[in-house]
Formats: C-alpha cells, structure tokens, sequence
C-alpha cells in the first residue's frame, strides 16, 4: 500500500515538474510571437562592420621584412614568406607572400605580432568562391583594399539590424516610401550633425 502512494506521489510530481517545462517553453514562444521581425535585405543592404572585425588581412609588401614572425606565432604556420639573402645589401629580400584565407582561422596573431605592422584586417568578409584554392591568396591580391561598404553606391548600408514595421511580415513587399522603425545611416549623421549644433 504505501509502495503504491509512492508511486502515485512520484507520478503527481512528474507531472506537475513536465507542465512546468510546457510552460516554460511556451513562454519563450509567446514571447517570440509579440517581436517584430529582424532582417537586412542582403545584398541591397549590408550591415556596417564593426572597428575590429577580422576580415580579410591585408599586406604591404614594402613594408614586409620577412622577420618571419608571423609564420611562428601562427597556430597553423599559414602565412608563406618567400625570401632570398641579398648579399650586397646584407638584407633579407622578399621575393613572395602569401595566406590561404581558406585555412586561416582570423586569430588575429599575425596581426598583432608583426614588427612592421604591414599585415591588418580589413572589413571584407565576402569571401566565398567555387574552388577553395582560390582563397590562396598571393602579395598583389592580399595588397587590394576592399571597397567599404559605406562608399558603396549599390548598397545601403545599415549601422545595425532594424525592425520592420509593426504587422508587416515579408520585408520585399515593403514599399520605398515606408522606413523602418530602425534607423538608416543618413539617419544617424543627421542627428549626430544636429546634436553638434
Ligand atoms: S611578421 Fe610582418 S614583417 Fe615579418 S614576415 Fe610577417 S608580414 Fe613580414
Ligand atoms: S590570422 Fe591567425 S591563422 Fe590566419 S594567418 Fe594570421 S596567425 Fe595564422
């Protein structure tokens, strides 16, 4: 008999304990369910990266000493520094450099470490191509400054992520003449320009 209301008071238990995960689950539904939707309309609109974002580097070849440095801090060894002695300067010469973006992890320890400070992140993170040997990236392609995304006539660049206006659901049905309850680039230097004043 009292096996048989222990076993009654466990079920009691478990039942109240899975109402209570229930509840807790619909919680975070129903609270989803009053949120606006998020989105940027990629590639018409393109978020701003952030001062420290880890792009693609970027190299100076002029500055390179090819100290190797860079090569010996990375956890990979990645970066290939190709250099011969010149005798009559008495001077490491570089003759090439490379990083195969599609093994490097964007530690940053390159970065950091270089003495010259000729390696640096840039904000490009579009990056994708057909064959990864692409990512391969050689001196003259790593040497070219990606275009910013706030110099970009094609893009509307967006400082962060903005909500839709409140009951609309499909972002490409908005019309031109309705903004969003976030606030757009232009909008932003506006009211910094009027604060100035
Ligand atoms: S650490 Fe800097 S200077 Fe030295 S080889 Fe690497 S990129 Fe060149
Ligand atoms: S970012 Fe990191 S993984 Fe990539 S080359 Fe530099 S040190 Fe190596």
């Amino acid at each position: 008999m009292f096996k048989f209301l222990q076993q009654v008071g466990d079920y009691t238990k478990q039942s109240f304990q899975a109402g209570r995960y229930i509840g807790q689950g619909l919680a975070v539904t129903f609270d989803h369910m009053q949120r606006r939707p998020i989105t940027v309309q990629y590639p018409y609109e393109k978020l701003i990266p952030s001062e420290r974002f880890r792009g693609r580097i970027h190299f100076e070849f002029d500055k390179c000493i090819a100290c190797e440095v860079c090569v010996r801090v990375c956890p990979i060894n990645l970066p290939v520094v190709d250099w011969e002695f010149d005798k009559q300067n008495k001077k490491k010469k570089l003759n090439h450099y490379s990083i195969d973006f599609g093994v490097c992890i964007f530690c940053g320890n390159c970065v950091e470490f270089c003495p010259t400070n000729c390696i640096s992140f840039t904000e490009e993170y579009e990056l994708s191509v057909y064959d990864r040997h692409q990512l391969n990236l050689d001196s003259v392609a790593m040497g070219r400054l990606p275009y910013k995304v706030t110099d970009d006539p094609m893009v509307t660049p967006l400082r962060e992520l903005v909500y839709l206006p409140k009951g609309t659901l499909e972002p490409h049905e908005l019309p031109a003449d309705v903004h969003r309850a976030g606030l757009f680039i232009d909008d932003i230097l506006d009211q910094k320009k009027s604060i100035v004043i």
